[in-house]
Order: C-alpha cells, then structure tokens, then sequence
C-alpha cells in the first residue's frame, strides 16, 4: 500500500516536484510519528483488513463537507500537535474509492441493459458533484493545508495540459453495400435514393462526414500543436448485433476512408468490440488484427464501443494485449468525471491493490450522453452550456479535455441535429482558451 499511498499524494500535490513534498506529510494515526510530519492525514477505517471490501466501506450520503468540498471518508475535524497540523479528512482513500471504480466492484448487480455501471448510481451523481473533479478539489485542499503549516507550494498553472479529440467508428458509412440499399428499399429513403449513395461518391454518403471532421479538429491542431492529439477509434472485430455494422480493411471505401485519414496528423486506436467487452480475452486478437491486418501497429490506445468496459479488472486483460492508454472512463449516461479526476491516471487495481502500467484519460464529454433522451437529453444551449462548464473546469485545473464525437452524429440523419454547430462551439471555446 505504500506505493499507492506514495502515488496518490503525488497526484493529490499536482504539481512539479510534488515527490518532494511527498516526505512533509504522513498518513498515520500514529502519535508518535506525527512530529515527522508538517502535515498528518488520520486514516479513516476504509483500507483496514475487517472493512476493505465490505458494506461497511461505502461511504454514506449526505457527505461531509470540508468547506463546499464533500469528502467521503474522514471528517472535517482538524487539530495541531506540536506544530504539526493534524486533518481528519481521508483525502487518500476518498481519491482511492473514485480513482480505482471501487464501488463498482461494491455493487456488482448493478449494471445496465449493456452491463455497465450506471453514472447515476454513482456516488459523484449521487451527491451532486459528477461535474466537479472532486480528486482535483483534495489536491487545493491538500495545498492549502501545506500552506496552513508553513510550507511553501504553488497551485497548479490552469490550462489544458492535452486535448483529445477523439471518434469512435462505430458506422463509417450510411448506404454502401447492396444490404444498405435492401434496407433503404424496405424502410428508408427508397430505392432511387439508396442507388445515389450507393453508387455516388463516397462524399456523399450521408455518415462520411470524416473530411468536414478532420479540417474542424486540425484547427485546433494548427493552434495547440503536439499538446492536441486527434484519434480514430477504429473496430476489428465482434460478432454481437450491437457490433454491427461490421467493417473490412479489404472494402475500397474503408480502404478509401483509412488513406483519407492517414493524410493528416491523427492516431489511430482500438475500438474493442461490445463483444470483446464481454469476453475481454478478445481484445488482445482485435488488437492484432488491426496491428497486423491493418497494419497501423503497435495500437496502444483503446476504447470501449458502448463503453462496455464492465468490470473494473477487465483493465488487465488491456495490459496484457499490449494497450497502454484507455479512454473508455466516462459514464454513458451522464457527462462528467468518472474517476474524479480531470487528468490521466494510473490505474490501480481494486481488487489486489496493486499499482498497474495502464493510463487512463478521462473522458469528459461524448455526444451522445448529451443529447439521447435515454441520457441527459440536453437541447442545443443545455449541451453547450454544461459542455463549456465542463472545459472550463478541466481549464482552470490544467486537466485534459477528451471528446468524443461520432462521425454519424454529424451526419444530416442524427437524431440531434445540433451536434456540428455544437462541435465547432467547443472547439471554438478550446481556442479561445489560447487567445
Ligand atoms: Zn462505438
């Protein structure tokens, strides 16, 4: 646990050179080990051997606040001895629970149809700060008290420390295969229609809005540079029907859409099949076909299609395959901050307390759970207002802004018709930021 507790108060600081503050605080009970220390952190009762996995460990709504920050464990008490300043808040094992998904492994039966956790279940939705990264919220707190006892350490510089802007293919196209065309036929725009996207140019199908993408993200990218990445999630695989439709590298227009997005400046990454998100034993052979098949290898960076990443040990079977940066950590149902944090974050493995190689970059905003009336079914200035919130929340703690939009959420056949003037207003918002 050293580690992790090591870890976590360097996360927690934030800042450059945060190992070096690291010695000034302890987390102990122990008196005889508080004048070591400029700053004591009492452990609360959450990582003892007779509470670490059992209901017991839950925290309890309503929710201390320190201030207007909730805390899970602990309690707002503060205390000195002897010049060392005493908190009774566990700023550690609040980060712990939100970074690790600690209550999704506490409440296993309580998935979705896909077999997700359900943001609003979550303790963050629940107490009302799901908008807030409240692990970025310890880390001012934390300073503050440094400060409070002497110690001399800024606060982190605001500013967007990296922007992703990300798209999962999930459907590249709308009415390319003689399939499409019977579908159209039977209950869609007709015959005469699906024969003009079927054997027009491939710029006219209505879900290939990659060229309109890729000039609005590079915009971005001319302004920000190395410190925006643009990422193509790409499928390779999957037999479920919520995998469909399926995709090959062998199909011109595929092989067509993959030189188009090869000639700017994007990554690619898996997008590991709902299938696979089932039996996660997969991912590693998806990842292979578009390494090898493909032949944009070695993938390092994956997200989940439906963000089925169920489990929070389904994160092993990434390493394993070779993944080192996931992008799956958003709720589907609602916006917002899933880890608590707005910065990547190593991964801790919950179940064997164990520090792990994996990244994982929140993922903050993603189209669909703006608008799906199933989600939060937000208007047009109901998006863009909580969108911007959020940027600017993730600005003001040099977080990381992922987005994910869908190439087919562009498209003039979206059941949201906002989502490209939406788009362009966020990435206005993100460079307005530089001005
Ligand atoms: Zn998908």
């Amino acid at each position: 646990m050293n580690r992790i507790i090591n870890y976590l108060l360097r996360f927690l600081l934030g800042v450059e050179r945060a190992s070096a503050y690291c010695g000034l605080i302890g987390y102990t009970s122990n008196p005889n080990h508080f004048k070591r220390y400029k700053l004591v952190i009492i452990p609360s009762r959450f990582f003892d051997a007779d509470i670490y996995g059992t209901t017991d460990s839950l925290p309890r709504l309503p929710l201390v606040e320190i201030g207007d920050v909730p805390i899970l464990f602990g309690s707002a008490r503060e205390d000195e001895v002897d010049g060392t300043r005493i908190v009774y808040a566990d700023l550690i094992a609040s980060a712990y629970f939100l970074l690790t998904r600690y209550e999704e492994i506490q409440h296993r039966s309580l998935r979705d149809e896909h077999g997700r956790f359900p943001g609003r279940q979550s303790i963050p939705f629940k107490a009302g700060f799901i908008h807030r990264p409240i692990v970025e919220e310890y880390g001012r707190l934390l300073r503050h008290w440094l400060r409070q006892a002497g110690v001399e350490i800024d606060e982190p510089k605001p500013g967007f420390r990296k922007i992703w802007l990300t798209h999962d293919i999930d459907a590249p196209f709308y009415c390319r295969s003689v399939r499409n065309v019977l579908r159209e036929t039977v209950r869609g725009c007709g015959f005469v229609q699906a024969c003009k996207y079927f054997a027009g140019p491939l710029r006219q199908d209505p879900f290939y809005t990659f060229p309109w993408m890729l000039e609005q993200d590079q915009s971005v990218k001319k302004v920000y540079k190395d410190r925006c990445e643009v990422v193509y999630f790409l499928k390779a695989g999957g037999k479920g029907r919520f995998d469909r439709p399926h995709y090959w590298l062998r199909s011109p227009d595929v092989h067509a859409l993959l030189e188009l997005l090869k000639s700017y400046p994007v990554s690619f990454g898996l997008h590991t099949s709902y299938y696979a998100g089932l039996r996660p034993t997969q991912v590693s052979s998806e990842k292979e076909t578009l390494d090898h098949v493909w032949n944009l290898g070695p993938i390092s960076l994956n997200r989940h299609h439906y963000l089925s990443l169920r489990e929070p040990e389904d994160f092993d079977k990434l390493i394993r395959a070779g993944i080192t940066d996931d992008f799956t950590m958003g709720y589907a149902d609602v916006s917002g901050f899933r880890l608590g944090t707005c910065r990547p974050v190593k991964w801790i493995n919950p179940i064997t307390r164990q520090m792990t190689s994996l990244t994982l970059h929140p993922l903050a905003l993603m189209d669909g759970s703006l608008g799906d009336p199933k989600y939060m079914g937000l208007d047009a200035q109901e998006a863009l207002s909580y969108s911007q919130a959020l940027l600017n929340t993730i600005y003001a703690h040099g977080g990381e802004a992922v987005l994910l939009w869908h190439n087919t959420s562009f498209s003039s056949f979206a059941p949201q018709t906002y989502h490209r003037q939406l788009y362009m207003d966020l990435l206005e918002t993100i460079l307005n930021k530089r001005k």
